[in-house]
């Protein structure tokens, strides 16, 4: 295995969206190496694209439906001369048939609309590479959508797994989003360094899979970004979707209902010792005031947008509730 490296940052202004899950893009050398979302992306020179991609470059991931994460490029790895097996419909040759888990034969060609148990297969030969983001990845948690990536992509196609996206653009909307990359000096004071060995990775972490899954948080990401309504701009990890009702009350999950909250302010809501009131302005526990950085939080307004979908009767109902105690 030979590898060029490089962590010299380019000077040129290149972004792209690369596309995970879908099997057409897999690169299946190296014994089945897995692709860890947030640490690197695999793709081969059969690829659209593939050539363009370089160290310095900005990499959202997506899937079909959504913005996953995001990151820069920091290493590149070039693997040359790797065997990958392409299967072909024997009827027509193409390559976009689909294998079925139920029906028998086990392949289905749409395009000649036949069914067949052994696809042909040819070994190409392909460069293949490994793009790295070093420390630099950001968890996206969908605040992004299909749509919102297509429009800052430079590229007409939906199929193309490596699609070029406009990078002054793409970066203003995932900060807008409240997403915050550290610039290479952050990276640097604060200890991040490509490693000197590029790891094959842990699986994706069960915490991002675990936030993923939760619906309301999905479309509360959505609406507001990764942004907790009280404090502002916070890592994905510590964002959590709040219910202005007991859940076990309602048993919904309205978008009206809910705000995006650090869970340490998520927790001091839950127990009553913070509350918004119906002008939407953050009221803290007299009980808190010997703590200096959740008593400054009283008077705040909350950062959410004025035409925000948010039911003001929840909020009053959990504000009297709650200072009715204080
Ligand atoms: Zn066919």
């Amino acid at each position: 295995m030979t590898e060029e490296q490089s962590t010299k940052p380019d000077t040129h202004d290149r972004a792209w969206s690369f596309l995970v899950a879908g099997e057409e893009r897999q690169f299946q050398g190296n014994a089945g190496y897995e692709d860890v979302i947030e640490e690197s992306y695999s793709y081969d020179s059969t690829v659209g694209n593939h050539q363009h991609v370089a160290v310095g470059d900005l990499v959202v991931v997506r899937n079909g439906k959504e913005a996953l994460g995001a990151g820069m490029v920091e290493a590149l790895q070039v693997l040359p001369e790797q065997e990958k097996v392409r299967s072909r419909c024997p009827f027509c040759a193409s390559t976009g048939f689909k294998g079925r888990s139920t029906m028998f034969p086990r392949f289905w060609c749409s395009r000649c609309k036949n069914a067949f148990d052994t696809p042909n297969s040819e070994i190409l030969r392909v460069t293949a590479f490994r793009a790295h983001y070093g420390g630099t990845w950001q968890p996206l948690d969908g605040c992004l959508d299909k749509a919102q990536l297509s429009e800052l992509s430079l590229s007409r196609s939906d199929q193309q797994s490596i699609k070029k996206m406009d990078r002054r653009r793409t970066l203003a909307a995932i900060e807008a989003r409240g997403v915050r990359f550290p610039s290479r000096g952050e990276l640097r004071r604060a200890g991040g360094r490509r490693p000197r060995e590029l790891p094959g990775g842990r699986r994706r972490t069960a915490a991002a899979v675990r936030r993923g899954q939760d619906g309301f948080r999905r479309a509360l990401v959505r609406e507001y970004g990764l942004v907790c309504a009280v404090t502002g701009a916070a890592p994905a990890e510590v964002l959590e979707a709040a219910h202005l009702r007991p859940f076990a009350e309602t048993e919904q999950h309205r978008v009206e209902e809910g705000l995006m909250l650090r869970s340490d302010v998520h927790r001091l809501f839950d127990c009553g010792l913070l509350a918004i009131d119906a002008e939407l302005v953050v009221h803290v526990a007299p009980s808190l005031a010997g703590h200096g950085a959740y008593s400054a939080l009283a008077g705040v307004p909350l950062r959410i947008p004025p035409d925000a979908p948010i039911d003001r009767a929840a909020v009053a109902d959990h504000h009297a509730a709650t200072v009715a105690t204080w």
